[in-house]
Order: C-alpha cells, then sequence, then structure tokens
C-alpha cells in the first residue's frame, strides 16, 4: 500500500509536469486527459479507493497548477468547471474498470492455481511412498493456494472438528474417508471454493491412493504367502536329506558298536561319530526353531545394554577347543542395546563358518567402534565368496557354488540366515566382504549405547 501512495505522489508530479510543455500546443482545460494515465495505473495495480484517492488528487492538481487563476483553487469561468467535472467522472470511471478488470484477472489467476492445485495434489498424493507423509505437503499447498494460515488432511476421519477448526468432509464412493482441517474463522467465499473446488479433487485423489495401498498390500501379503511357501518347500528338502543323513549315521554307529568283535578303539570311534553327528543335528534343529521363530516373527529380543567383548567371549567358549581365533576388541568400547543370546547366536554361526570354510587359516574377530555405532568383524583367510553370492548366501538354505567345496563340510544353508535374522531384530546389519581366493569379512554392525567407555 506505501509504495501504491508513493507511486501515487510521483505520477501526480509527472502528470503535473507534462501539462505545462502541452499546454503551448492546445488548450490547459483539454489536457486533464494526462492524469487519467496516473489514474489508470495506481487503480490497476493497488485497486479501486487508490484510484479513486488519485482522481481527486489529479482534478484537485490539474486545478490548481494548470485551470485559470492558476496557484488557486478556485475556477475562474463556467468551461473550466465543465472540464474539471468531466474529468474527474471519467477518472473514477476509469478507477472502477480497472478494478474490474484487475478483479477478473486475480480471479482467473486463482482459478489457474487451483486447477494447477488439484495435479499438484494427485502428484504429491500417487507418487509418494507413504501416504501420510504426503498429506501434510497437500495441506501445507492448499494452504499456500486459498491463502489461509494452515490445512491439514486427515485420514482418521473420526477426527473431530474443534472451535478453532472446521472439518470438510472427504468422500470416498459416498463414504467419508478423510477429513480437510481448516480455521474455522474463514471467509464464506473462502470456505465455499474449497468445498466446491479443492474438497472433491482431493477426495477422488485419495479415492486412488487408498485403492493403491489396499492392492499394494495384497500383494505383499501375497508374496509373504508365496515366500513361506517356497520356504515350507526347501524346509522339507532339508528335512528329508539333512536331518536324514546323521540319524542314519547314527543308527549305523549305534549297530556297530553293539558287535561282539568291536576293538577298544573302533568304539572310541564309533563313540567320537555318534556324538559329532548327534551335535550337528542338534545344530540343525537350533538353527531350524530359530528359523521358523524369526520367519513368525515370534523371535522378539530380550533388549539389554551387553558388552560386545563379553558377546565375543561367549560365542568363542561355544566354538570346539583349539579353533585359531585372534581378538582385538578396542579399548572404550560403548555398550550396544541388544538381545544377548541371540547376538551370541549370531556370531557363533560367523565364527563356526570361519572355522569350517576357512581351516587352516587364523581368523580374526575385531570389535571397534565406528562414528555411533559398533562393528564386529569376522575374517578368515579361506577361499572367499564370488560377488553374485554375497548376497544369496543370506537365504535360507542357500548354500554358495564358488570357492569352498561344499560336500566337504556339512552343513545345511540355515546359519547365515539365523544369522542376519536376529542382527536385524536387534537393529543392526550384517553383510560380507569377500574376494574369491582372498578370504572374507563378515560384519555386524549395531547402533552404539551412550559414549565409549560402557557408560550409557
Ligand atoms: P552352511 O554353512 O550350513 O552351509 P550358512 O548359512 O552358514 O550355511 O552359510 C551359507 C553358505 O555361505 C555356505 O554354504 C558357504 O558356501 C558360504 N560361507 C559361509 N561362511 C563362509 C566363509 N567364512 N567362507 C567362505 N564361504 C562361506
Amino acid at each position: 500500500m506505501i509504495s501504491g501512495v508513493v507511486t501515487m505522489v510521483i505520477l501526480l508530479i509527472v502528470c503535473t509536469a507534462l501539462v505545462y510543455p502541452l499546454a503551448h500546443v492546445t488548450r490547459p482545460a483539454s489536457l486533464g486527459v494526462v492524469y487519467l494515465l496516473g489514474v489508470l495505473v495506481i487503480a490497476s495495480i493497488w485497486g479501486l479507493w487508490l484510484g479513486i484517492l488519485t482522481s481527486l488528487l489529479s482534478a484537485a492538481a490539474f486545478n490548481f497548477f494548470h485551470l485559470p487563476p492558476v496557484g488557486r483553487f478556485t475556477i475562474a469561468n463556467n468551461s473550466n468547471w465543465v472540464a474539471l467535472i468531466t474529468f474527474l467522472v471519467v477518472a473514477v470511471i476509469v478507477s472502477v474498470i480497472s478494478e474490474l478488470a484487475r478483479h477478473r484477472a486475480e480471479e482467473a489467476q486463482q482459478r489457474r492455481a487451483e486447477a494447477d492445485l488439484t495435479a499438484d495434489m494427485a502428484q504429491l498424493v500417487l507418487s509418494h511412498a507413504g501416504l501420510e507423509e504426503s498429506l501434510g505437503l497437500v495441506g501445507q499447498r492448499l494452504a499456500a493456494v486459498f491463502g489461509l494460515r494452515w490445512a491439514e488432511v486427515s485420514l482418521d476421519e473420526t477426527a473431530s472438528e474443534g472451535g478453532r477448526r472446521l472439518a470438510i468432509p472427504l468422500l470416498t464412493r459416498g463414504q467419508p474417508a478423510a477429513s480437510l482441517f481448516v480455521p474455522a474463522d474463514l471467509p464464506a467465499a473462502t470456505l465455499g471454493r474449497l468445498r466446491r473446488a479443492a474438497a472433491p479433487a482431493l477426495a477422488a485423489i485419495l479415492t486412488s491412493a487408498l485403492e493403491r495401498e489396499r492392492l499394494v498390500a495384497e500383494a505383499v501379503q501375497t508374496e509373504g504367502l508365496r515366500r513361506s511357501e517356497a520356504v515350507k518347500t526347501a524346509v522339507l528338502r532339508a528335512v528329508s536329506h539333512d536331518l536324514r543323513s546323521p540319524v542314519t549315521a547314527m543308527i549305523a554307529a549305534g549297530a556297530a558298536i553293539r558287535a561282539p568283535d568291536v576293538s577298544a578303539a573302533e568304539r572310541e570311534e564309533l563313540g567320537a561319530a555318534v556324538q559329532e553327528e548327534g551335535s550337528r543335528l542338534a545344530r540343525l534343529i537350533d538353527d531350524l526353531l530359530d528359523l521358523s521363530k524369526l520367519e513368525a516373527q515370534a523371535a522378539s529380543p530380550q533388549l539389554a545394554e551387553c558388552s560386545i567383548e563379553e558377546v565375543i567371549e561367549a560365542a568363542l567358549a561355544l566354538q570346539p577347543p583349539g579353533a585359531p581365533f585372534e581378538v582385538r576388541v578396542d579399548p572404550d568400547l560403548p555398550l550396544v542395546r541388544a538381545d544377548f543370546v541371540q547376538l551370541e547366536r549370531a556370531l557363533a554361526n560367523l565364527l563356526e563358518n570361519a572355522t569350517r570354510y576357512a581351516a587352516g587359516s587364523a581368523t580374526v574377530v575385531r570389535a571397534r567402534r565406528q562414528g555411533d555405532r559398533v562393528s564386529v568383524r569376522v575374517v578368515d583367510g579361506g577361499a572367499g565368496i564370488a560377488p553374485a553370492e554375497q548376497e544369496r548366501i543370506f537365504e535360507p538354505f542357500y548354500r554358495a557354488e564358488s570357492g569352498t567345496d561344499r560336500t566337504a563340510h556339512a552343513g545345511s544353508g540355515l546359519g547365515l540366515a539365523v544369522a542376519r535374522g536376529f542382527v536385524e531384530v536387534n537393529g543392526g546389519r550384517i553383510w560380507v566382504e569377500s574376494a574369491p581366493g582372498q578370504g572374507s569379512a563378515f560384519v555386524i554392525e549395531l547402533p552404539a549405547v551412550g559414549p565409549a567407555g560402557g557408560q550409557s
């Protein structure tokens, strides 16, 4: 508004100055038209009231500076009166017409913004992954286009309006599916436009977004069922082979041990074989149970602050005596918040694999802090794993084709799947870094709790 007043003063001065040279060419009484330029500019940019004020001040300036007697507000003859009044009437009409044109232009602009808003809202809602999150942005866009202090879209159709918020229901298939909340003190015209233009468009967009979410959920469920079917088939296959072979070996050893001509040394050997096959069976059953719990999302961790150093010690204690492990733990390693037993199981599986697939080379277990996380690396000097298999080995029942000689190491392909399951339910990550022929580093990373030194 201030800029309007300043422009008005400048235009009045310019128009007044412009009339002086023109007065030599024609009668001053007919030069009031020069002031109409200023009136036109002011009315079309700043509206009717400033336009009328400009008309009045122009009439005064025209009279004072150009209509005889000059330098006074009086007027000498009647024809000048006619000129002045005609000027004033024309100036006011010009103001009114400019105001109307300005109003039309503003309305057209608003309609265009509203039409663009529909496209914007559709883009925000349909291209965003999370519907809830995109609704926040839709609220902001709506508020900007309709000049509201705020606007909120809520999928909770039971959310009620309060003293200062008004709810516009958004209907999908005739049922309220969401609400648009706006300030209660909105002008009736804005509220009408919101109800007529924005609400139906937004409701239609939400209908397709909700439909899409439903279809995605259905697809995920179908995929889940397909996967659990695949897991069941794989379990049956593993059960028929992996469970059967230790049992067959144990039955055979049991029968042989009872034969009358068995020497003490042979008995010793058969006893060791029964024990070894028995523990292989026990491990397999443990892995199967753990995996089925993880698949059923029933492996909820008992979270507590634990020391990674103690987890490493416990996992090492589960390894066969004499296995070559070198442990390096950073001093002042922070604690992690996790289920001690689940972490111990995950790490024990990695240590066991290192012993089985990298026999002969020492395995290094390295624990250190990495920013706000703690990592444990199990590094072996074994055959390594081909890049194409580095993700697949974490799938249940998958056993790598490359590097290791599968037939030489009995296994069911469950150890890493269980390790990944346990690490992830505890909020961590597990992966392998490896190159064929150069060994493997299996890494577990977990969020650290509190500062280094073990205080939380
Ligand atoms: P399993 O050892 O019973 O086969 P895992 O899930 O523990 O099952 O391992 C899956 C596969 O990953 C193994 O069959 C093996 O091919 C590969 N693998 C695991 N650990 C190592 C390792 N340290 N070095 C080389 N290959 C490994």
